[in-house]
């Protein structure tokens, strides 16, 4: 199935193109020229480029997980373009390694977008941010997080309070579609949050009309995600009850490694 595309402004489609089980490789386009994030397979971009007729003009890579780099050397080859990813990670077919303080220009599309380093989930993982959007991979999801694989919990829990810090207006752009069974999670956490079970709600509907519950926002997520929330006295109630321990007060990454050590587990 193919979605339909999001308004970013009259410029710019920002569209998902389904990939795997859960995966979403963001397609960035303004009807002529086409940037795609995190390829993980070619076959759908492929396929998405022609049949609307779109020329690629980028590729950018957030890490190095498979599902977000599989399909690179393949598009890189067909169609010749410049590939930009995390120039702390190990990636084949990467023609400009980027991190913290670098931008890429694509100007084919008259965009800049700048790079963040956001290790935790991966070591060297980066967000490009621009246009009013972060496009985040495995380290911001929506009412959740991506799992420590080799980071520390300080430094993801670093990583999402920069994330946080952004204009409450920016949108979310991650590579998974795992938001409901996040929200579940989220609840465990912080069952008397209105604002949640309202996002619950939205969430239930979008998947049901068989919509992406993507992007959201800095916003959405700072009112929503537990993993932003760490200050909460019901999140820290609740982290401490399930790890069966008492957590120092004011110790921000103790309770956001408490979450992340319930979530490992929760189903
Ligand atoms: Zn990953
Ligand atoms: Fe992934």
């Amino acid at each position: 199935m193919e979605y339909s595309s999001l308004k970013y402004d009259t410029m710019l489609d920002i569209v998902p193109i389904p990939a795997f089980q859960d995966n979403y490789i963001w397609t960035l386009h303004d009807r002529q020229h086409a940037v795609v994030v995190d390829p993980g397979d070619a076959a759908p971009v492929r396929a998405y480029l022609d049949t609307h007729k779109l020329k690629l003009a980028a590729i950018l890579c957030t890490h190095h997980h498979h599902d977000h780099v599989g399909g690179i050397c393949e598009l890189a080859q067909v169609y010749n373009v410049p590939v930009h990813g995390p120039q702390h990670e190990n990636i084949p077919c990467i023609s400009h390694a980027v991190g913290e303080g670098d931008a890429v220009a694509i100007a084919e599309l008259g965009i800049r977008l700048e790079v963040l380093d956001i290790p935790g989930h991966t070591r060297g993982h980066i967000a490009y941010l621009g246009m009013g959007a972060v496009f985040c991979g495995d380290t911001l999801f929506g009412c959740g997080c991506g799992r420590l694989f080799e980071g520390t919990a300080a430094q993801l829990h670093h990583s999402l309070q920069r994330l946080a810090h952004l204009p409450g207006d920016t949108r979310v752009y991650c590579a998974h579609e795992y938001t409901e069974a996040n929200i579940r999670f989220a609840l465990a956490c912080e069952p008397g949050n209105a604002l949640l079970k309202q996002r619950q709600a939205d969430a239930r509907a979008l998947r049901a009309a068989g919509q992406p519950t993507l992007p959201s926002t800095i916003a959405l997520e700072r009112a929503t995600n537990p993993f932003l929330r760490c200050t909460e006295a019901e999140v820290i109630r609740n982290a401490e009850r399930q790890a069966g321990l008492e957590l120092a007060p004011g110790n921000e990454v103790a309770v956001f490694t408490a979450l992340r050590e319930w979530k490992n587990h929760f189903s």
